[in-house]
C-alpha cells in the first residue's frame, strides 16, 4: 500500500519572531524541518514524501532537503495552510491509498503515532492524533470586548474534549473531497475539520504530550532543554559528550541519563532461487538467504541487539517464525517495530555497530544504502550507524558460499 506524507511546512512562523521560517530554526543542532522529514521519510510504511515550503524555500531549499532522497519532493505552498496542503495532495502520486498531514512544526512526531494514524486511516478513513484535555475546559461567554473582563459561559467536560496534534491521515478520497471544500471557500485549521464539513466521520486515536508544535519562544525553549538534557522525543539523540582529558582512559559521562547495551547474532543458509537482502537493501546476486520471512540476517542480528538491550526478549519471541503473518515478511519493517517496542518501554537507540560475514558478494559498494535503510527504521543518523563486511578466509560453512553470519552490538539510551 502506498502512503504518503505531505509536511506543510509553507508558513512563515511568524510568532516567533525569527528572521527565518521556523522550520528552519535549529533544535540540538538539527534544523526542525530536517527532523521532521526524517521522521516519516525513515518509516517504513511511508513510501513518499512532500514537503510543502514558502515558495522562495522551494526555490532555494536547503542542502538537506536536496540530499534527502527521491522520495521526498519539494513543492511551494500557498497563502493559508489549507493552500498549501490542495498545492501538496496535488503533487502526490496518484497511486497513493493513504495520506498523511503533518506541521512541520511538530518534530518529536515518532514512528508510533505515524503507525497510529496509517493504521486508523486504512480501518476508519479518516484519523488523527489528538490527546485528552487534562485541565478544565472553559468556553468564553463570547460577550467579551477587547480590554474588558473575560466571563466563562460554560464548563466542558474534559473527558469529552481532545486537542488536535498530526499527524492526521486520510483515504486519499477523504483528503480530496476535504481539499475541494477548503478551496470553495470554507476555511478549516486542520485538514480534519474540512473532512467533517465534507461529511467524513474522522476518529481520534492517542497523540502524545511530546509531539509539541513549536510555535512560540518558550515552546522553542522546551524543545531545546529537551535536547540539552540528552533525549530528543521523537528525533535522534545527542551524541555522548567527549570527555576533555585523555579519551583512551577516560568514560563519558551519561549525563544522568541510562544506556543499556545488546548483542545480537544470527546465520542464515543461502540458497537458489531466494532474493539476497540484507539491512533492507537488495544486493544482486544468484542465490541469497532461506528463511520464513525475507531472512535479513542482518536486521535480524540488530533486532535481537535493541530488543536484548532492554530485556525485551528476542525477535523470535515477538515475530515467531511459525506464524503466518510475517511469511515473507521485511525485516527492516520487524526491526523498525522492534524499535517501537524499545520506545515504549522509555528507550531509543543511541548507535549500532554491526559484521557482515560473507565470503560473496562483495558488500562494499551497498553498505551507505544499508546504513540509510537501517538509520530510517531506527530513528537515528546515518552516522550513529556502523555496517562492516568481512570473509571467512575461504574457511568453514561461510568461507565455502554456503550461508552467512552477522553479528551486531546496540547501545540504547534512556529517554530522558
Ligand atoms: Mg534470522
Amino acid at each position: 500500500m502506498l502512503t504518503t506524507a505531505i509536511i506543510a511546512a509553507g508558513g512563515r512562523g511568524r510568532r516567533l519572531g525569527a528572521a527565518v521560517p521556523k522550520q528552519l530554526l535549529t533544535i540540538g543542532g538539527r534544523p526542525m524541518l530536517q527532523m521532521t522529514v526524517d521522521a516519516f521519510a525513515g518509516h517504513a510504511r511511508v513510501t513518499d514524501v512532500v514537503v510543502v515550503l514558502p515558495p522562495d524555500v522551494a526555490a532555494n531549499p536547503p542542502d538537506y532537503l536536496l540530499r534527502a532522497g527521491r522520495r521526498v519532493r519539494l513543492v511551494a505552498g500557498g497563502e493559508r495552510r489549507q493552500d498549501s496542503v490542495a498545492n501538496g495532495l496535488a503533487a502526490v502520486d496518484e497511486e497513493t491509498e493513504i495520506v498523511l498531514v503533518h506541521d512541520a512544526a511538530r518534530p518529536f512526531v515518532d514512528a508510533v503515532l505515524i503507525d497510529r494514524a496509517i493504521d486508523a486511516a486504512v480501518e476508519s478513513g479518516a484519523a488523527i492524533c489528538a490527546v485528552q484535555a487534562s485541565d478544565t475546559v472553559k468556553v468564553a461567554d463570547g460577550r467579551t470586548t477587547a480590554g474588558a473582563a473575560t466571563w466563562i459561559g460554560e464548563t466542558l467536560s474534559r473527558e469529552l474534549v481532545f486537542l488536535a496534534q498530526t499527524p492526521q491521515a486520510f483515504r486519499r478520497s477523504v483528503l480530496a473531497d476535504a481539499v475541494r471544500l477548503g478551496q470553495a471557500g470554507v476555511a478549516g485549521t486542520d485538514e480534519a475539520f474540512l473532512a467533517e464539513q465534507a461529511g467524513h466521520r474522522v476518529r481520534l486515536v492517542e497523540g502524545s504530550a511530546r509531539n509539541i508544535k513549536i510555535t512560540s519562544a518558550e515552546d522553542l525553549a522546551l524543545a531545546q532543554s529537551w535536547s540539552a538534557a540528552g533525549g530528543l522525543p521523537g528525533g535522534g539523540l545527542p551524541r555522548l559528550p567527549i570527555p576533555d582529558s585523555d579519551a583512551s582512559c577516560t568514560v563519558a559521562s551519561s549525563g544522568g541519563c541510562d544506556f543499556r547495551i545488546g548483542v545480537g547474532y544470527d546465520f542464515h543458509r543461502l540458497a537458489e532461487g531466494r532474493r539476497l537482502v540484507l539491512g533492507g537493501v537488495d544486493i544482486p546476486f544468484d542465490r541469497g538467504l532461506l528463511g520464513h520471512s525475507d531472512a535479513d540476517a542482518l536486521c535480524h542480528a540488530i533486532t535481537d541487539a535493541v530488543l536484548g538491550a532492554c530485556g525485551a526478549g528476542d525477535i523470535g519471541r515477538h515475530f515467531p517464525d511459525d506464524d503466518e503473518r510475517w511469511r515473507g515478511a521485511s525485516s527492516i519493517e520487524l526491526l523498525r517495530r522492534a524499535v517501537c517496542i524499545v520506545r515504549e518501554r522509555g528507550f531509543a537507540v543511541h548507535n549500532v555497530d554491526a559484521v557482515v560475514v560473507a565470503e560473496r558478494p562483495k558488500l562494499a559498494p551497498h553498505i551507505p544504502a544499508m546504513a540509510e535503510r537501517l538509520a530510517g527504521a531506527m530513528q537515528v543518523q546515518v552516522e550513529d550507524v556502523s555496517v562492516k563486511g568481512k570473509t571467512s578466509e575461504g574457511l568453514g560453512e561461510i568461507g565455502r558460499g554456503e550461508a552467512v553470519a552477522c553479528h551486531a552490538v546496540a547501545l540504547l539510551k534512556k529517554i530522558c
